[in-house]
């Protein structure tokens, strides 16, 4: 691979299980994708610095990226206090869904009219 590698990890939770995980991420195209998932203590998480990484961007998945490593959701949602969890636990109504952030326990609707998409969306 030529170039320079930019990658961080960013911390997730699954809203399923409500465990920690990291979303390793990797920047192409000026665009962030999602590459690993993995299970991690959150403490230890902490002392790396992880909880601190936020980014911006599609985050789109790439092929073979392994989803949620607690319940194997491929997709998320950025709750409005910017904590991503994975969208295991989200609630389908069929119009509408709703998911309840594992991080500050808000709950969210989610309208399928905004483009939501379970399997890969983001919001
Ligand atoms: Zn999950
Ligand atoms: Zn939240």
């Amino acid at each position: 691979m030529a170039g320079r590698l930019n990658a961080k990890v960013i911390m997730a939770k699954c809203s399923k299980t409500r465990k920690a995980y990291g979303i390793r991420i990797e920047q192409r195209g000026g665009d962030w994708v999602r590459t690993w998932a993995f299970p991690i203590d959150e403490r230890k998480a902490k002392r790396e610095g992880f909880d601190a990484n936020t980014v911006s961007g599609s985050m789109e998945p790439v092929d073979g990226y392994p989803g949620c490593p607690h319940c194997g959701n491929i997709g998320f949602v950025q709750c409005g206090c910017e904590k991503i969890g994975c969208a295991g636990g989200v609630q389908d109504y069929g119009d509408s869904a709703e998911y309840t952030c594992p991080w500050c326990g808000e709950e969210i609707e989610l309208q399928a009219a905004d483009g939501f998409d379970v399997s890969g969306g983001n919001l």
